[in-house]
Protein backbone atom coordinates (compact mmCIF):
# COMPACT_ATOMS: atom_id res chain seq x y z
CA UNK A 1 0.00 0.00 0.00
CA UNK A 2 1.24 3.74 -1.14
CA UNK A 3 1.41 5.48 1.84
CA UNK A 4 -0.14 9.22 1.75
CA UNK A 5 2.59 12.03 2.01
CA UNK A 6 2.82 15.59 3.42
CA UNK A 7 1.33 17.64 1.27
CA UNK A 8 -2.15 15.57 0.76
CA UNK A 9 -5.26 16.64 2.32
CA UNK A 10 -6.68 15.06 5.82
CA UNK A 11 -10.73 14.76 6.22
CA UNK A 12 -12.10 14.99 9.45
CA UNK A 13 -15.65 13.93 10.42
CA UNK A 14 -16.22 16.40 13.24
CA UNK A 15 -14.66 19.56 14.54
CA UNK A 16 -14.43 20.11 18.10
CA UNK A 17 -11.37 19.94 20.00
CA UNK A 18 -10.03 16.58 19.09
CA UNK A 19 -10.64 17.72 15.21
CA UNK A 20 -8.58 20.60 16.33
CA UNK A 21 -5.51 19.29 17.75
CA UNK A 22 -5.66 16.43 15.08
CA UNK A 23 -5.76 19.62 12.55
CA UNK A 24 -2.89 21.38 14.54
CA UNK A 25 -0.82 18.08 14.53
CA UNK A 26 -1.47 17.50 10.71
CA UNK A 27 -0.19 21.30 9.98
CA UNK A 28 2.97 20.42 11.79
CA UNK A 29 3.66 17.13 9.74
CA UNK A 30 3.03 19.31 6.31
CA UNK A 31 -0.74 17.95 5.87
CA UNK A 32 -3.69 20.02 4.55
CA UNK A 33 -6.94 19.45 6.30
CA UNK A 34 -10.00 19.39 5.14
CA UNK A 35 -13.23 19.37 8.44
CA UNK A 36 -16.45 18.58 8.47
CA UNK A 37 -18.69 19.82 11.14
CA UNK A 38 -21.93 22.30 11.00
CA UNK A 39 -20.44 25.52 13.35
CA UNK A 40 -19.35 28.09 11.40
CA UNK A 41 -16.17 28.76 13.85
CA UNK A 42 -15.82 25.92 16.43
CA UNK A 43 -12.53 24.79 17.60
CA UNK A 44 -11.11 22.87 14.27
CA UNK A 45 -12.60 25.13 11.88
CA UNK A 46 -10.56 27.79 12.96
CA UNK A 47 -7.18 25.91 12.50
CA UNK A 48 -8.14 23.56 9.44
CA UNK A 49 -7.87 24.22 5.43
CA UNK A 50 -11.23 23.64 4.16
CA UNK A 51 -13.87 23.32 6.15
CA UNK A 52 -17.67 22.30 4.94
CA UNK A 53 -19.89 23.65 7.66
CA UNK A 54 -23.09 21.12 7.43
CA UNK A 55 -24.43 18.30 9.65
CA UNK A 56 -22.53 14.98 10.17
CA UNK A 57 -25.49 13.09 8.84
CA UNK A 58 -25.41 15.32 5.77
CA UNK A 59 -24.59 12.69 3.15
CA UNK A 60 -24.06 15.46 0.50
CA UNK A 61 -21.62 17.51 2.43
CA UNK A 62 -19.60 13.90 3.46
CA UNK A 63 -18.91 13.33 -0.77
CA UNK A 64 -17.82 16.51 -0.93
CA UNK A 65 -15.56 16.00 2.04
CA UNK A 66 -14.08 12.85 1.20
CA UNK A 67 -13.77 14.37 -3.02
CA UNK A 68 -11.64 17.08 -1.29
CA UNK A 69 -9.31 14.51 0.72
CA UNK A 70 -6.97 12.06 0.38
CA UNK A 71 -8.25 9.97 3.35
CA UNK A 72 -10.54 10.72 5.54
CA UNK A 73 -11.01 10.19 9.42
CA UNK A 74 -13.12 10.64 12.35
CA UNK A 75 -13.39 12.72 15.76
CA UNK A 76 -16.34 11.97 16.45
CA UNK A 77 -17.96 8.56 15.43
CA UNK A 78 -21.22 9.21 15.48
CA UNK A 79 -21.69 10.08 11.85
CA UNK A 80 -23.87 8.50 9.28
CA UNK A 81 -22.66 5.00 8.57
CA UNK A 82 -25.19 5.06 5.29
CA UNK A 83 -23.71 8.51 4.62
CA UNK A 84 -20.30 7.52 4.91
CA UNK A 85 -20.26 4.17 2.97
CA UNK A 86 -21.42 6.01 0.15
CA UNK A 87 -18.20 8.71 0.96
CA UNK A 88 -15.88 5.69 1.28
CA UNK A 89 -16.24 5.36 -2.31
CA UNK A 90 -14.57 8.25 -2.98
CA UNK A 91 -11.22 8.55 -0.78
CA UNK A 92 -10.48 5.71 1.92
CA UNK A 93 -12.29 6.03 5.29
CA UNK A 94 -10.30 4.89 8.34
CA UNK A 95 -11.61 3.61 10.42
CA UNK A 96 -14.03 1.91 8.29
CA UNK A 97 -18.14 2.29 8.49
CA UNK A 98 -18.57 -1.06 9.89
CA UNK A 99 -16.07 -0.01 13.02
CA UNK A 100 -18.30 3.41 13.77
CA UNK A 101 -21.37 1.08 12.99
CA UNK A 102 -20.41 -0.55 16.08
CA UNK A 103 -19.10 2.01 18.47
CA UNK A 104 -22.35 4.23 17.61
CA UNK A 105 -24.32 1.05 19.63
CA UNK A 106 -23.56 -0.01 22.78
CA UNK A 107 -25.64 -3.53 22.67
CA UNK A 108 -23.27 -4.32 19.33
CA UNK A 109 -20.25 -2.59 20.87
CA UNK A 110 -20.98 -4.85 24.00
CA UNK A 111 -21.89 -8.20 21.52
CA UNK A 112 -18.54 -7.44 19.62
CA UNK A 113 -16.78 -7.18 22.51
CA UNK A 114 -18.05 -10.22 24.17
CA UNK A 115 -17.58 -12.35 20.97
CA UNK A 116 -13.90 -11.10 21.53
CA UNK A 117 -13.92 -13.64 24.77
CA UNK A 118 -13.29 -9.97 26.36
CA UNK A 119 -15.36 -9.15 29.68
CA UNK A 120 -17.54 -6.40 30.27
CA UNK A 121 -20.33 -5.86 33.09
CA UNK A 122 -23.43 -7.50 32.60
CA UNK A 123 -26.10 -6.01 29.77
CA UNK A 124 -28.90 -6.56 28.39
CA UNK A 125 -30.73 -4.99 25.32
CA UNK A 126 -33.87 -2.89 26.44
CA UNK A 127 -36.64 -1.19 24.41
CA UNK A 128 -40.05 -1.35 26.86
CA UNK A 129 -40.68 -1.36 29.57
CA UNK A 130 -41.37 -4.80 30.19
CA UNK A 131 -38.29 -5.60 28.65
CA UNK A 132 -36.88 -2.91 31.64
CA UNK A 133 -38.54 -5.02 34.46
CA UNK A 134 -37.28 -8.48 32.94
CA UNK A 135 -33.73 -6.78 32.32
CA UNK A 136 -33.45 -5.71 35.71
CA UNK A 137 -34.54 -9.11 37.40
CA UNK A 138 -32.11 -10.90 35.68
CA UNK A 139 -29.48 -8.33 36.36
CA UNK A 140 -30.48 -6.89 39.46
CA UNK A 141 -29.46 -3.45 41.49
CA UNK A 142 -27.38 -1.36 41.33
CA UNK A 143 -27.94 -1.04 37.66
CA UNK A 144 -27.46 2.06 35.12
CA UNK A 145 -29.79 2.27 32.25
CA UNK A 146 -27.35 3.81 29.12
CA UNK A 147 -29.47 4.79 25.70
CA UNK A 148 -28.15 2.81 22.66
CA UNK A 149 -27.27 5.86 20.92
CA UNK A 150 -25.55 9.36 20.80
CA UNK A 151 -25.06 9.12 24.57
CA UNK A 152 -21.87 11.20 25.47
CA UNK A 153 -20.27 12.88 28.95
CA UNK A 154 -23.03 11.15 31.33
CA UNK A 155 -26.08 11.97 29.37
CA UNK A 156 -28.69 9.76 28.09
CA UNK A 157 -28.12 7.47 31.97
CA UNK A 158 -30.78 6.59 34.36
CA UNK A 159 -29.26 4.85 37.64
CA UNK A 160 -31.30 2.04 39.01
CA UNK A 161 -30.75 2.00 43.04
CA UNK A 162 -33.89 -0.11 44.04
CA UNK A 163 -36.10 -1.93 42.10
CA UNK A 164 -39.04 0.28 42.20
CA UNK A 165 -37.28 3.41 41.90
CA UNK A 166 -37.91 3.43 37.91
CA UNK A 167 -38.84 7.13 37.33
CA UNK A 168 -35.55 8.50 35.34
CA UNK A 169 -35.27 5.02 33.80
CA UNK A 170 -38.81 4.69 32.63
CA UNK A 171 -38.46 8.34 30.85
CA UNK A 172 -35.17 6.86 28.87
CA UNK A 173 -37.47 4.03 27.64
CA UNK A 174 -40.43 6.14 27.23
CA UNK A 175 -38.29 8.44 24.77
CA UNK A 176 -38.83 5.63 22.31
CA UNK A 177 -35.13 4.76 21.65
CA UNK A 178 -33.12 1.63 22.21
CA UNK A 179 -31.62 1.19 25.47
CA UNK A 180 -29.22 -0.90 27.42
CA UNK A 181 -29.39 -2.17 31.02
CA UNK A 182 -25.94 -2.34 32.70
CA UNK A 183 -25.16 -4.04 35.62
CA UNK A 184 -23.42 -1.65 38.14
CA UNK A 185 -19.78 -2.42 38.71
CA UNK A 186 -18.29 -1.77 41.97
CA UNK A 187 -14.80 -0.60 40.41
CA UNK A 188 -11.78 0.37 41.97
CA UNK A 189 -10.43 2.39 39.10
CA UNK A 190 -11.24 3.70 35.79
CA UNK A 191 -8.83 2.88 33.40
CA UNK A 192 -8.26 4.18 29.49
CA UNK A 193 -6.10 2.79 26.79
CA UNK A 194 -5.23 4.52 23.37
CA UNK A 195 -3.83 2.64 20.71
CA UNK A 196 -3.16 2.91 17.43
CA UNK A 197 -3.07 0.75 14.33
CA UNK A 198 -1.68 0.74 11.26
CA UNK A 199 -3.48 -0.81 7.58
CA UNK A 200 -0.62 -3.42 7.80
CA UNK A 201 -1.89 -4.10 10.84
CA UNK A 202 0.82 -2.93 12.94
CA UNK A 203 -0.12 -1.81 16.51
CA UNK A 204 1.42 0.47 19.06
CA UNK A 205 -0.55 1.46 22.40
CA UNK A 206 0.00 4.44 24.82
CA UNK A 207 0.30 2.75 28.43
CA UNK A 208 -2.88 2.63 30.81
CA UNK A 209 -4.16 5.74 31.75
CA UNK A 210 -5.87 6.44 35.39
CA UNK A 211 -9.48 8.23 34.59
CA UNK A 212 -11.38 9.85 37.63
CA UNK A 213 -14.81 11.35 36.26
CA UNK A 214 -17.71 13.42 37.90
CA UNK A 215 -20.47 13.82 37.21
CA UNK A 216 -20.05 11.20 34.17
CA UNK A 217 -17.27 14.06 32.74
CA UNK A 218 -13.68 12.89 32.60
CA UNK A 219 -11.80 15.39 35.22
CA UNK A 220 -8.73 14.38 35.92
CA UNK A 221 -6.36 11.42 33.75
CA UNK A 222 -3.07 10.07 35.62
CA UNK A 223 -0.46 8.52 34.00
CA UNK A 224 0.95 5.81 34.45
CA UNK A 225 -2.32 4.48 36.31
CA UNK A 226 -1.66 3.60 39.76
CA UNK A 227 -2.53 -0.09 39.32
CA UNK A 228 -0.04 -3.33 39.57
CA UNK A 229 1.63 -3.99 36.62
CA UNK A 230 -0.21 -7.24 35.77
CA UNK A 231 -3.43 -5.11 35.55
CA UNK A 232 -1.55 -2.25 33.30
CA UNK A 233 -0.71 -4.97 31.07
CA UNK A 234 -3.96 -6.42 30.81
CA UNK A 235 -5.91 -3.41 29.93
CA UNK A 236 -2.83 -2.88 26.97
CA UNK A 237 -3.72 -6.34 25.64
CA UNK A 238 -7.35 -5.80 25.76
CA UNK A 239 -7.22 -2.41 23.77
CA UNK A 240 -4.94 -4.22 21.44
CA UNK A 241 -7.52 -7.31 20.86
CA UNK A 242 -10.56 -5.27 20.41
CA UNK A 243 -8.39 -3.19 17.44
CA UNK A 244 -6.88 -6.44 15.74
CA UNK A 245 -10.15 -8.11 16.23
CA UNK A 246 -12.83 -5.12 14.88
CA UNK A 247 -10.18 -4.18 12.29
CA UNK A 248 -9.49 -1.04 13.15
CA UNK A 249 -7.21 1.54 11.10
CA UNK A 250 -6.54 4.64 13.08
CA UNK A 251 -6.70 5.00 16.79
CA UNK A 252 -9.11 3.03 19.34
CA UNK A 253 -9.46 4.23 22.77
CA UNK A 254 -11.09 1.75 25.64
CA UNK A 255 -12.54 3.00 28.78
CA UNK A 256 -12.21 0.30 31.59
CA UNK A 257 -13.24 -0.82 35.02
CA UNK A 258 -10.71 -2.33 37.20
CA UNK A 259 -12.86 -4.30 39.95
CA UNK A 260 -11.68 -4.79 43.55
CA UNK A 261 -10.13 -8.09 42.38
CA UNK A 262 -8.06 -6.61 39.71
CA UNK A 263 -10.23 -8.15 36.76
CA UNK A 264 -10.36 -5.71 33.78
CA UNK A 265 -14.15 -5.25 32.49
CA UNK A 266 -14.83 -3.38 28.86
CA UNK A 267 -16.99 -0.14 29.46
CA UNK A 268 -16.88 1.19 25.86
CA UNK A 269 -15.11 2.40 22.93
CA UNK A 270 -14.17 4.78 20.71
CA UNK A 271 -12.71 4.40 17.94
CA UNK A 272 -11.19 8.03 17.77
CA UNK A 273 -8.64 10.21 19.65
CA UNK A 274 -10.03 10.40 23.14
CA UNK A 275 -10.15 13.18 26.27
CA UNK A 276 -8.09 10.49 27.92
CA UNK A 277 -5.15 10.19 25.94
CA UNK A 278 -4.73 14.37 25.63
CA UNK A 279 -1.17 13.90 28.04
CA UNK A 280 0.38 11.71 25.03
CA UNK A 281 0.60 15.80 23.49
CA UNK A 282 3.55 16.20 26.42
CA UNK A 283 4.40 13.02 27.98
CA UNK A 284 5.02 10.86 25.08
CA UNK A 285 7.46 10.36 21.61
CA UNK A 286 4.06 10.83 19.76
CA UNK A 287 1.16 12.04 20.71
CA UNK A 288 -2.31 10.16 20.03
CA UNK A 289 -2.75 12.43 17.05
CA UNK A 290 0.14 11.96 15.31
CA UNK A 291 -0.24 8.65 15.66
CA UNK A 292 -3.80 8.69 14.20
CA UNK A 293 -2.37 10.64 11.15
CA UNK A 294 0.68 8.42 10.93
CA UNK A 295 -1.88 5.12 10.68
CA UNK A 296 -4.46 6.29 8.59
CA UNK A 297 -1.90 7.65 6.26
CA UNK A 298 -0.08 4.34 6.60
CA UNK A 299 3.38 5.64 7.78
CA UNK A 300 5.59 4.21 10.21
CA UNK A 301 3.53 4.31 13.92
CA UNK A 302 5.32 6.52 16.04
CA UNK A 303 6.40 5.11 19.78
CA UNK A 304 3.69 4.98 22.47
CA UNK A 305 6.40 4.99 25.16
CA UNK A 306 6.24 7.64 28.05
CA UNK A 307 8.34 9.90 28.50
CA UNK A 308 7.67 11.46 31.74
CA UNK A 309 4.96 10.34 34.00
CA UNK A 310 1.84 13.13 33.41
CA UNK A 311 -1.60 14.50 34.57
CA UNK A 312 -4.27 16.00 33.02
CA UNK A 313 -6.91 18.42 34.51
CA UNK A 314 -9.94 19.17 32.07
CA UNK A 315 -11.40 22.77 32.29
CA UNK A 316 -15.04 22.68 31.94
CA UNK A 317 -16.89 25.74 31.66
CA UNK A 318 -17.49 25.82 35.45
CA UNK A 319 -14.07 25.89 35.96
CA UNK A 320 -13.18 29.08 33.88
CA UNK A 321 -15.36 32.13 35.71
CA UNK A 322 -15.27 35.56 34.07
CA UNK A 323 -11.64 37.28 34.44
CA UNK A 324 -10.57 33.23 34.74
CA UNK A 325 -7.13 34.46 32.28
CA UNK A 326 -6.09 36.76 34.71
CA UNK A 327 -5.24 34.42 37.40
CA UNK A 328 -3.48 31.65 34.36
CA UNK A 329 0.19 33.24 35.35
CA UNK A 330 -0.19 32.11 38.75
CA UNK A 331 -1.13 28.30 37.11
CA UNK A 332 1.32 28.37 35.03
CA UNK A 333 4.20 29.18 37.21
CA UNK A 334 7.08 26.94 37.41
CA UNK A 335 7.06 25.93 33.48
CA UNK A 336 5.77 22.04 34.09
CA UNK A 337 2.40 22.43 33.16
CA UNK A 338 0.96 22.60 29.64
CA UNK A 339 -2.49 24.75 28.57
CA UNK A 340 -4.78 24.04 26.06
CA UNK A 341 -7.60 26.30 25.22
CA UNK A 342 -10.69 25.20 22.61
CA UNK A 343 -11.70 28.57 21.48
CA UNK A 344 -14.87 27.46 21.95
CA UNK A 345 -17.65 30.43 22.01
CA UNK A 346 -19.62 29.87 25.03
CA UNK A 347 -18.20 28.43 28.27
CA UNK A 348 -21.32 26.33 29.58
CA UNK A 349 -20.87 24.49 32.99
CA UNK A 350 -20.25 21.05 31.63
CA UNK A 351 -18.75 21.96 28.29
CA UNK A 352 -15.02 20.93 27.69
CA UNK A 353 -13.42 24.20 27.40
CA UNK A 354 -9.84 23.45 27.29
CA UNK A 355 -7.29 21.39 29.58
CA UNK A 356 -4.03 20.92 31.37
CA UNK A 357 -1.09 18.59 31.90
CA UNK A 358 1.74 18.21 34.14
CA UNK A 359 4.68 16.32 34.27
CA UNK A 360 6.47 14.85 37.33
CA UNK A 361 9.09 12.49 38.51
CA UNK A 362 5.88 10.25 39.08
CA UNK A 363 2.24 9.92 39.06
CA UNK A 364 1.31 11.27 42.35
CA UNK A 365 3.35 14.16 41.69
CA UNK A 366 2.28 15.02 38.15
CA UNK A 367 -1.79 14.71 39.73
CA UNK A 368 -0.81 17.01 42.18
CA UNK A 369 0.69 19.94 40.51
CA UNK A 370 -2.31 19.51 38.08
CA UNK A 371 -4.59 19.87 40.13
CA UNK A 372 -2.72 22.89 42.34
CA UNK A 373 -3.15 24.64 38.71
CA UNK A 374 -6.69 24.18 38.29
CA UNK A 375 -7.43 25.32 41.45
CA UNK A 376 -5.51 28.77 40.74
CA UNK A 377 -7.38 29.11 38.13
CA UNK A 378 -10.47 28.05 39.64
CA UNK A 379 -10.46 27.76 43.70
CA UNK A 380 -13.84 25.71 43.81
CA UNK A 381 -12.09 22.97 41.59
P1 LIG B 1 -20.07 6.00 29.97
O1 LIG B 1 -20.78 7.08 29.24
O2 LIG B 1 -20.59 4.64 29.73
O3 LIG B 1 -18.57 6.09 29.78
O4 LIG B 1 -20.28 6.31 31.52
C1 LIG B 1 -19.75 7.47 32.15
C2 LIG B 1 -19.21 7.12 33.53
O5 LIG B 1 -20.27 6.63 34.37
C3 LIG B 1 -18.18 6.00 33.53
O6 LIG B 1 -16.90 6.48 33.22
C4 LIG B 1 -18.29 5.53 34.98
O7 LIG B 1 -17.66 6.43 35.87
C5 LIG B 1 -19.78 5.57 35.21
N1 LIG B 1 -20.38 4.28 34.80
C6 LIG B 1 -20.97 4.03 33.63
N2 LIG B 1 -21.41 2.75 33.56
C7 LIG B 1 -21.09 2.17 34.73
C8 LIG B 1 -21.28 0.85 35.28
N3 LIG B 1 -21.90 -0.13 34.61
N4 LIG B 1 -20.79 0.63 36.51
C9 LIG B 1 -20.16 1.62 37.23
N5 LIG B 1 -19.97 2.86 36.75
C10 LIG B 1 -20.43 3.16 35.53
Amino acid sequence: MTAILPGATIGIVGGGQLGRMLALEARRMGYRTAVLDPMPDGPAAQVTDFHFAAALDDADALRRLAERSDVVTCEWENADVGALREAAGRAPLRPGPEVLAIAQHRAREKDAIRALGIPTAEYRPVGSEAQLRRALAEIGVPAVLKTARGGYDGLGQARIRAPDELGDALALVADGGECVLEGWVPFRMEVSVVCARSPSGGIAAFPAAENVHRDGILDLTVVPARVPPAVAAEAVRITEAVAEGLGVVGVLAVEMFVTPDDRVLVNEIAPRPHNSGHFTWEACAASQFEQQLRAVCGLPLGSGTLLRPAAMANLLGRHLPDGWQARLPRALAGGDVALHIYDKDEARPGRKMGHLTALGAHADAALDRVVRARRAICPDA
